[in-house]
């Protein structure tokens, strides 16, 4: 029989995405139905969510007063799954990213947003709407993380007591707020404890999840390890440990439909690993938009938060190293101020070799991965990642730091790998100018070998990151979950 799962989280694609979070939560859907797992997605009424939805939507519950608010429940449709999203227009409806304004600041009142958003979320999953039930939820990051402490610390009366499962997708974002607000979460006063939702002295949404969810999962297993340390589990490492036998890295996947080279309508030429020769129609396009001469080195592509976490500032410090020895840049990405600034200045400064384009565009995403040779991901941690993923099945080569799921997806192109044939990329040990540089020229050595660049760009895109093992991995869990609860 099918297990009903509800999937809760602050974004998912094709409605609404800042980042990775937004790709899984779309894709999981598809990835269970053929383990036979129905997925349910339940995510924030935001002002391009309730457009998206528009007259289909059907209200199907509401709440008086939802952590003092009035909301309403409303049933649609994500691809051809069933989603549920909450109209709450005082948390929700207005304008700006899905966490912050529109100059990126955060909204004062996330916790509340999202603390209501998680109560809403442990209520469906209880069972408090009519004609929906569940067997088990599944919560991402901080955003849906007290989901877990509602079920378990102020459950629905008389409600079903459903396994919970929270995923990390990145411990850098904990939701962690003064503990002033406890007393509006509606909570019972026992949940202000270390085994509840406190944490050093206030209230961690992330923490509470960990410490309350039935099972705790990241998205790889090198990042499943690594936030045990303090380097990676930015406080909370404690608490991983103290639960590691609740704790595991299952790999995201990629959505194979949105991101194939033989079928992508957003790329110029189409191809296949038999037809790489197509790809140079890509990249003259990218040339072209990003105002780039020709050049007989590699073109390094860059599809990026232009942050720290992903290591843009050591990046910044290799590009005249990068076009020294004949490299060249295409940068699509938007982040911190100063390191915007800093690539603009640059491209000003290397014009003809480097090209920023500042913004969030897809599909400039899937073209640059489409004509690239090399994508750089040189992440300080990265719990999953994506963009190497998509640049493996693009055979846009990852040149990436050896951490988290970067650790796990890209074979790097040593001697033993290249002369067992297995090698898809290029790894570096740290993040630091040194190790970036030097994995910028050997990139560039492998490609001056033609053959040795076919084979991988042939190695990676036979790499398989679709959803199938993912899925099955997901499914396996909430079954073992369910037999623990029978
Ligand atoms: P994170 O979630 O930490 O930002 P991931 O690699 O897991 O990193 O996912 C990033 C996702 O966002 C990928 O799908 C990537 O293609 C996309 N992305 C990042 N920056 C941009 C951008 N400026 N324009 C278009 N897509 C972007």
């Amino acid at each position: 029989m099918a297990i009903n799962v509800l999937s809760v989280a602050s974004e998912a694609v094709p409605l609404v995405k800042t980042g990775g979070l937004a790709d899984v939560a779309g894709a999981l859907p598809a990835a269970l139905a053929p383990h036979g797992v129905a997925v349910t997605s339940f995510i924030p009424g935001y002002p391009a969510v309730l457009k998206a939805l528009g007259k289909r939507a059907k209200a199907i519950h509401a709440w008086d007063a939802l952590l003092g608010t009035p909301a309403r429940l409303l049933a649609g449709k994500l691809g051809a799954h069933p989603l549920l999203v909450l109209d709450a227009p005082a948390l929700f409806g207005r304008e700006g990213g899905p966490y912050g304004d529109a100059s990126g600041r955060d909204w004062a009142d996330n916790w509340h947003r999202f603390a209501a958003f998680a109560r809403a979320g442990a209520d469906i999953a209880a069972g408090a709407v009519k004609g929906r039930a569940f067997d088990l939820v599944h919560a991402h990051d901080w955003q849906s993380a007290m989901l877990p402490a509602y079920l378990r610390l102020a459950p629905v009366p008389g409600g079903r007591d459903v396994p919970s499962v929270i995923t990390i997708h990145n411990m850098a974002f904990q939701g962690y707020y003064p503990a002033d607000i406890f007393p509006q979460l509606d909570l019972p006063p026992a949940a202000w404890t270390v085994d509840g939702v406190e944490s050093y002295g206030g209230v961690g949404f992330l923490k509470a999840g960990m410490q309350l969810a039935d099972a705790i999962t990241t998205v790889s297993p090198t990042y499943a390890g690594e936030i045990r340390s303090v380097e990676f589990g930015m406080g909370l490492e404690g608490l991983v440990q103290a639960r590691s036998h609740r704790v595991h890295g299952i790999l995201n996947g990629i959505d194979s439909a949105e991101w194939n080279p033989a079928s992508d309508p957003h790329l110029p030429a189409r191809y296949t690993a038999g037809k790489l020769a197509a790809r140079a129609k890509n990249k003259r396009a990218i040339e072209q938009e990003f105002g780039l001469e020709r050049g007989d080195g590699p073109l390094f592509i860059v599809v990026s938060r232009l942050t720290w976490q992903k290591g843009m500032d050591v990046l910044l410090e290799a590009l005249d190293h990068l076009v020294g020895i004949g490299g060249r840049l295409a940068l699509l990405g938007s982040g911190d101020a100063e390191i915007e600034k800093a690539f603009l200045a640059a491209a000003a400064r290397h014009p003809g070799r480097i090209g920023v384009r500042l913004g969030y565009d897809e599909p400039a995403a899937h073209r640059l991965q489409g004509g690239g040779d090399a994508i750089l991901v040189p992440s300080r941690f990265e719990p999953c990642g994506l963009t190497q993923l998509y640049g493996l099945a693009y055979g846009c080569i990852p040149v990436v730091s050896r951490t988290g799921g970067l650790a796990d997806t890209v074979i790097d192109a040593n001697p033993a790998a290249l002369a067992a044939g297995v090698a898809t990329g290029v790894q570096m040990n740290a993040v630091s100018y040194t190790a970036l540089a030097m994995a910028i020229s050997r990139t560039c050595e492998l490609y001056a070998r033609p053959a040795t660049w076919k084979r991988l760009q042939k190695n990676a895109m036979a790499a398989d990151f679709s959803w199938d093992a993912s899925g099955a991995a997901y499914a396996a869990l909430y079954r073992q979950l369910l037999e623990e609860r029978a």
